[in-house]
């Protein structure tokens, strides 16, 4: 019966080095030590010994038995760090691991050359100023010195709204709202989009304007000329060469188309400024007296100059843009490079 017991312990021992799961040890819990289990059945043959032999059996079943339980718990305990450290590990968090970052946008060239010009023109005092794109005949033409049924209207293909209102063909009505609001001295920039009847591989229906307007007592043409030298040697490097043509324009006078020096061929000639050597970027001119008497500024006692220029050419000739329709179709692989 010893041998017996033995026997089973070493089983109980062999079994349990197996057991992999809590399930497999409870199995085995049962199979030795339940009501039915295999130590009870042995323990059932005690009755049959001899009176001498039962104490010291008796002794053995209880070692047996004890021993067995260490094992259980022992092997509970094992089995189940084993599988908490198992979990652990597939559920390990590296929290020094860089986080999925978000994609990043770019300013796009428009706005990057509308701030620089902004930037420049705020180093020389100007102040920007806005207005609404929907506008009145009067602001955008009449007070301009642009008469109903003048030759001069042709010049800018206009969207109309109804006989008087209109999408704004240029942002000089932010000069004249800015002028009947304020008295002089007036030293603005108003940067805005524009829209004129036009598409093609330089024009676009809808498109950005910045125009200046400096008004204060004694403006001369030697003003402007020195401003807007300062600001294009600023913009496109202090190398470059300015010049200033005789132009018309129906609210200014007298009036200069600026060009600077070919940004390609730096002069010397090519398809880009059609071998002249010399590139259009701005428009300008002293203010005609009618569009002060139109704010009620006295042309007598003030004056002033004012510019424009659109701002989606000057970010082409910066940036070597050759066609105006990429700015438009934000194709994020062209725009990525700013
Ligand atoms: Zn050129």
């Amino acid at each position: 019966m010893k041998d017996k017991l033995e026997a089973l312990l070493q089983q109980a021992t062999a079994d349990l080095a197996q057991a992999a799961s809590e399930d497999a040890v409870q199995e085995l819990r049962v199979r030795y030590l339940g009501k039915k289990g295999e130590l009870t059945a042995v323990m059932k043959g005690i009755g049959a010994l001899s009176p001498e032999e039962r104490p010291l059996i008796g002794q053995v079943v209880n070692t047996v038995r004890d021993r067995l339980e260490e094992l259980l718990a022992a092997t509970q305990a094992a089995v189940r760090s084993r599988s908490k450290s198992l979990r652990l590990q597939s559920e390990r968090l590296d929290v020094t691991m860089p986080g999925r970052r978000r994609p990043m946008g770019t300013r796009h060239p428009v706005t990057l050359v509308t701030e620089e010009i902004a930037d420049i023109f705020a180093g020389l005092g100007f102040q920007v100023a806005e207005g609404p794109e929907i506008e009145i005949d009067y602001y955008n033409f009449e007070a301009l010195n642009f008469p109903k049924d003048h030759p001069a209207r042709d010049m800018q293909d206009t969207f109309f709204v109804d006989d008087n209102v209109l999408l704004r063909t240029h942002t000089s009505p932010v000069q004249i709202r800015t002028m009947l609001k304020h008295a002089p001295p007036v030293r603005i920039i108003a940067p805005g989009t524009v829209y004129r009847c036009d598409s093609d591989a330089t024009h676009s229906p809808m498109f950005h304007q910045v125009e200046g307007l400096m008004v204060d007592k004694g403006i001369t043409f030697g003003d402007l000329k020195g401003i807007l030298t300062i600001f294009v040697k600023q913009l496109f490097g202090s190398g470059i060469g300015v010049r200033l043509r005789p132009s018309f324009f129906p609210f200014t006078e007298p009036s200069a188309e600026v060009d600077i020096a070919c940004v390609i061929c730096k002069g010397k000639g090519c398809r880009v400024c059609k071998n002249t050597g010399w590139l259009e970027i701005l428009g300008a001119g002293m203010v005609d007296p009618e569009v002060f008497r139109h704010v009620q500024y006295d042309p007598e006692s003030v004056s002033g100059f004012a510019f424009g220029m659109g701002i989606e050419r000057i970010a082409m000739l910066k940036y070597g843009i050759s066609d105006m329709r990429l700015l438009f179709e934000n194709d994020l692989r062209f725009l990525r490079q700013f």
